[in-house]
């Protein structure tokens, strides 16, 4: 099948995220974990690949994503996506600017947009100013980001220092006009020269004008929600053909293992749910682990009965996550806690395990490495952004979902095994 969207995102579960709203249509999605080796074959009409060039130098940025546009290219895509975080997560050097430029010049295009909005999950922009639910960017959690802080709500002023032509503004008045209005006032900026446009979005409903006013656009940058209504955009006005090879969920062994290494508060809510109704589980001690390796906990999975899909976690409050960095070390506490969630995926999927819930954007990295998982089929929804993905790993057919942080809801882990 030839492909004919190609994005790019710029990290792990943003890249999974955008994947699973653009499956809800049906249609093939196909996601890559960094950019594949081998030239394309068998490809799907949608292709996410994902990158790991948030806070990378901006030339290391670059680089990657020049070579993922290559391989997209190489397998026909004719429109592509550039995606970032719904918070704009960026600073005043990049990445989202730099990259936009880069990619509008090696595909000849003089105008995009950029509309990080996703009003589902609470963000919003309006007159150019993103929102997290009620408050404005700057003024909520991600003003305090360890990497990346948000001082501005404004995204024309974050995005002028980024980029080197002019920046501008298609406001909510606009968009909720409807789509021809929308291409009038884009229109209108290109004849000013205005190469980089910021969309207004607040309701559900503004995305699909956008989608259907910008899906002639070569190139569109934004946050995952902005790519969602595309897949029917392009069925209904014929560009994608109706036929665009749905994906079929493969029937796949119950065994089961989660394997969690986030800890957020959701995870922890998720962990403490899961435990609650009586399933197996074992708890990482990252200490231990440093010490002995993670041999006692190979040796409990050995043990289980993996049709009970027993829990692996390493999931902690933030005192005892604090208390083991002192010990180890950030970074250390970390990898060890990560290989150890990777040797318990290889071991489960060696003994049987053919569905795997994976807890945590690092620790899903770590747990797609070990079981050599660099392509997958996206599937359906467990919760918003949470798709069920499917792969081969050591010549089986296996399914994984990731989740992200503070993704899901309490009752996740079971939810995500009921669905299959
Ligand atoms: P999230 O998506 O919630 O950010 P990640 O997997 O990306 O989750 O990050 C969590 C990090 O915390 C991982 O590197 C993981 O190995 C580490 N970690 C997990 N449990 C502990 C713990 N008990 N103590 C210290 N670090 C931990």
């Amino acid at each position: 099948m030839r492909t004919l969207f190609g994005a790019i995102a710029d990290d792990f579960t943003g890249a999974t995220d955008l994947a699973g709203l653009l499956a809800r249509s049906g249609v093939r999605v196909s996601l890559r974990i960094g950019v594949p080796a081998e030239p394309p074959t068998d490809t799907a009409a949608f292709e996410v690949i994902a990158l790991k060039s948030r806070t990378a130098p901006v030339a290391d940025a670059l680089q990657e994503t020049r070579a993922a546009l290559g391989w997209l290219q190489a397998a026909g895509a004719q429109r592509f996506f550039w995606k970032y975080c719904s918070t704009f997560d960026s600073t005043p050097e990049g990445n989202i600017g730099p990259v936009a430029e880069m990619l509008m010049d090696a595909l000849g295009v003089d105008q995009t947009i950029y509309c990080p909005a996703f009003p589902e999950n609470g963000r919003s922009i309006f007159m150019g100013n993103l929102f997290v639910g009620q408050q404005p960017l700057a003024e909520s959690p991600m003003k305090d980001h360890p990497l990346t802080p948000m001082r501005d709500s404004n995204l024309m002023r974050l995005l002028e220092p980024q980029v080197t032509r002019p920046v501008g503004l298609a406001d909510r008045l606009t968009v909720a006009k409807g789509a021809e209005a929308l291409r009038a006032r884009l229109g209108a900026l290109k004849e000013q020269g205005v190469a980089h446009v910021v969309v207004d979005a607040v309701a559900n409903n503004d995305l699909f004008e956008i989608a259907d006013a910008c899906r002639d656009m070569v190139l569109l940058t934004g946050g995952s929600a902005v790519a969602m209504p595309l897949p029917k955009a392009y069925l209904r006005d014929g560009t994608l053909e109706a036929d665009a090879a749905r994906f079929d969920v493969p029937a796949l062994d119950s065994q089961a293992v989660v394997l969690s290494g986030s800890c957020s508060a959701m995870t922890n809510k998720q962990v403490a749910a899961y435990r609650l109704l009586g399933r197996p589980s074992y708890q990482l001690d990252p200490l231990a682990l440093a010490q002995k390796g993670a041999g006692d906990a190979l040796d409990w999975l050995a043990g289980q009965d993996l049709s009970k899909s027993p829990l692996i976690y390493a999931t902690a409050k933030p005192d005892s996550v604090k208390a083991a960095q002192e010990m180890l070390g950030v970074a250390e506490a970390g990898k060890i806690i990560e290989q150890a969630l990777a040797d318990c995926a290889v071991a489960a999927r060696d003994a049987g395990a053919r569905r795997f819930v994976v807890a945590g954007g690092e620790t899903s990295g770590a747990v797609t490495k070990a079981l050599a998982a660099d392509q997958l089929d996206v599937g359906p929804e467990i919760a918003p952004g949470v798709p069920w993905c499917f792969c081969q790993s050591a010549g089986q057919q296996i399914a994984l979902t990731l989740k992200s942080g503070n993704f899901g809801d309490e009752m996740f882990f079971t939810e995500a095994l009921d669905k299959l």
